[in-house]
C-alpha cells in the first residue's frame, strides 16, 4: 500500500512539473514574453500574447531626390513626391544641366558668331566666345612711316610756285593728347577728341624761292576708303565715317587756324591743332602729310586715305 502512494506522489510531482515546463513554454507567465523587434510604426511586440514595449521606431526618411520621393531607410515607405530636375539653360556649351543631380538633356545651343570685325574676330553674340583673328586692317600690310611726338620727319611736297618742282621741309606733331573737350572742340557723349598740335619748317634756298604747299588729309588704319567729308559745319567739324566693331560710327575732324604761321627769319614755320572726335577707346584715326603734287586735279586737301597712302606718305595714327 504504501509503495503505491509513492509511486502516485512522484506521478503527480512529475505531472506537475510537465504543466509547468509546458506553461513556461507556451504561455506568458512570470513575464515571459517572447519580443519581437519594433519596427517604424509598431513598438517591440510579444509573438505570443500581444503585449508591448517601448514606441515604434517611426520613419527614417532619407531627403526627396529630383526622381525619388523621401523614402525610409528602414521600410521603403514613400512619402510625397520626387523634387523634379532643376535644369538650368542650355548654354553655347553645355546642354540642360540639372542643378541639382547633374542630370543632362537635350544638346548644347552651339554658339552664334557675328562676323569678324576691325576688331575682334568672329564673336559669340550669347557668351562672348571669339573666334580666330579680327579682320586685318587696309594698313597692315603696307610700308607706311608713322610718326612719333616730338620728332620731326623729313616731308617732301611740291613748291608754292611751282607745283612740278619739289620742296622738302619737315613736320612735327608736337604733342598729343586725348580730352573729353573744350571751347575749341566741343565734347560729344561717348567720344573722346584726339588732339594734335603739328608743325611744319621748311627753311633753305628752296623754300624762300618758292614757298612750299602742304597736304593733310585724314584717314582710318583699318578701312582706308572710310568716307571724309568735303564740308565743315558751323562749328568747323569735318565728318568722316569710321567702322567700330563692325558698325559704321560717326566721326569729325578740326583743324584749328593757324596758331602762327608765316616766315620767321629763314624759316617757313606753321604750327596748329589738328583734332579728330571719335568713339572713346577708337585707335584708327590717322593724320596724313602727302605730297601737295598728288592731289593736283582734284580738291587738294582731304582727300580719302586711300590715294595717298603711298612711301612718301606720313602718318600719325591718333591713338
Ligand atoms: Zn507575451
Ligand atoms: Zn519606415
Ligand atoms: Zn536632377
Ligand atoms: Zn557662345
Amino acid at each position: 500500500m504504501k509503495r503505491i502512494v509513492l509511486w502516485i506522489g512522484v506521478g503527480v510531482t512529475a505531472a506537475a512539473v510537465a504543466v509547468l515546463v509546458t506553461l513556461l513554454l507556451t504561455t506568458c507567465l512570470f513575464n515571459n514574453h517572447t519580443f519581437a523587434p519594433a519596427t517604424c510604426t509598431e513598438p517591440e511586440t510579444c509573438s505570443r500574447c500581444g503585449e508591448t514595449r517601448g514606441d515604434p521606431l517611426g520613419h527614417d526618411y532619407v531627403p526627396a531626390t529630383c526622381t525619388e520621393p523621401e523614402t525610409c531607410s528602414r521600410c521603403g515607405k514613400t512619402r510625397g513626391d520626387p523634387l523634379g530636375h532643376d535644369y538650368l539653360p542650355a548654354t553655347c556649351t553645355e546642354p540642360e544641366v540639372c542643378a541639382r543631380c547633374g542630370d543632362r538633356v537635350g544638346e548644347p545651343l552651339g554658339h552664334l558668331f557675328s562676323e569678324a570685325t576691325y576688331q575682334n574676330g568672329a564673336t559669340c553674340m550669347r557668351c562672348g566666345f571669339v573666334e580666330g583673328e579680327p579682320v586685318a586692317a587696309d594698313c597692315e600690310g603696307l610700308a607706311l612711316t608713322y610718326m612719333e611726338v616730338g620728332k620731326p620727319y623729313p616731308y617732301t611736297t611740291a613748291s608754292y610756285e611751282d607745283y612740278d618742282v619739289d620742296v622738302t621741309g619737315t613736320v612735327e606733331i608736337l604733342d598729343h593728347k586725348v580730352i573729353a573737350g573744350d571751347e575749341t572742340f566741343p565734347a560729344r557723349e561717348g567720344y573722346e577728341w584726339h588732339v594734335v598740335t603739328v608743325q611744319l619748317v621748311f627753311s633753305g634756298e628752296d623754300a624762300q624761292k618758292n614757298g612750299m604747299q602742304s597736304a593733310m588729309t585724314y584717314g582710318d588704319y583699318y578701312k582706308t576708303d572710310a568716307e571724309i567729308g568735303t564740308g565743315t559745319d558751323e562749328n568747323g567739324l569735318r565728318p568722316f565715317v569710321a567702322e567700330y566693331y563692325g558698325m559704321r560710327v560717326q566721326c569729325w575732324q578740326k583743324t584749328c587756324p593757324d596758331e602762327e604761321g608765316g616766315w620767321f627769319g629763314q624759316e617757313l614755320r606753321y604750327t596748329w591743332k589738328e583734332g579728330v572726335l571719335v568713339p572713346c577707346g577708337y585707335d584708327g584715326a590717322m593724320l596724313i602729310f602727302y605730297h601737295f603734287g598728288l592731289a593736283r586735279d582734284a580738291d587738294r586737301l582731304f582727300l580719302p586715305a586711300g590715294k595717298v597712302l603711298n612711301g612718301d606718305a606720313l602718318v600719325f595714327r591718333m591713338r
